[in-house]
């Protein structure tokens, strides 16, 4: 499994990119206030604390069995969608305790959920799949590897599909951290050229 560290900082500097482009274009133009600063970190830390928490029982039995499963919260599997539920409401707890807004708590639970999806696609990189869909299907899924099927196997339908389900699935991920920076006044849009 990928160090806490590393998730960290593939969800920032890889699926956040466009903040990261952001704060440091406005820091070398000087416009980046303290204000603006904070601003920035808290989302982030939000963002960070929630693409590690599919890992988070690894605390627990850490501390009361003295090993390091994470795998399983009881009968469910920390690394499916079903368990980003929590982190979603951390999200927008924490959102509407910093801007009392409902609107924005639901952009920063949107936030939350980019972020831990986040962890189970570098996850899946590494270890070949995680649960994403359980209870629905209870077996390991890999969207990269659903990415290999040959079309002389399948057909060429069963493979269009696939290679759309599994490449629209990252889409769908950072399109939704674009969404919500945008929303937080991260913006990158087109320019006609004159
Ligand atoms: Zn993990």
């Amino acid at each position: 499994m990928p160090y806490p560290v590393v998730h960290v900082l593939f969800f920032v500097l890889c699926i956040s990119a466009v903040a990261v482009y952001a704060a440091a274009r406005s820091l070398f133009r000087g416009e980046l206030s303290l204000k603006g600063s904070m601003h920035l970190l808290f989302l982030l830390f939000v963002g960070s604390v929630c693409s590690l928490f599919p890992d988070i029982m690894i605390i627990y039995n850490l501390l009361v069995n003295g090993t390091i499963e994470h795998c399983w919260a009881g009968p469910i599997p920390t690394h499916s969608l079903l368990f980003s539920l929590p982190a979603v409401l951390f999200g927008i707890v924490a959102g509407y305790a910093k801007y009392r807004e409902p609107g924005r708590a639901i952009y920063l639970g949107l936030f939350a959920e980019a972020a831990f999806a986040s962890h189970l696609l570098l996850d899946d990189i590494s270890e070949g799949g995680c649960e994403y869909l359980y209870p629905l299907y209870e077996k390991k899924i890999s969207v990269f590897s659903m990415m290999d099927v040959s079309f002389r196997g399948t057909g060429l339908f069963h493979y269009l599909m696939i290679s759309f389900v599994s490449v629209f699935f990252i889409c769908s991920v950072i399109m939704m951290v674009l969404f919500v920076l945008n929303k937080y006044g991260f913006e990158l849009r087109y320019k006609p050229e004159k």
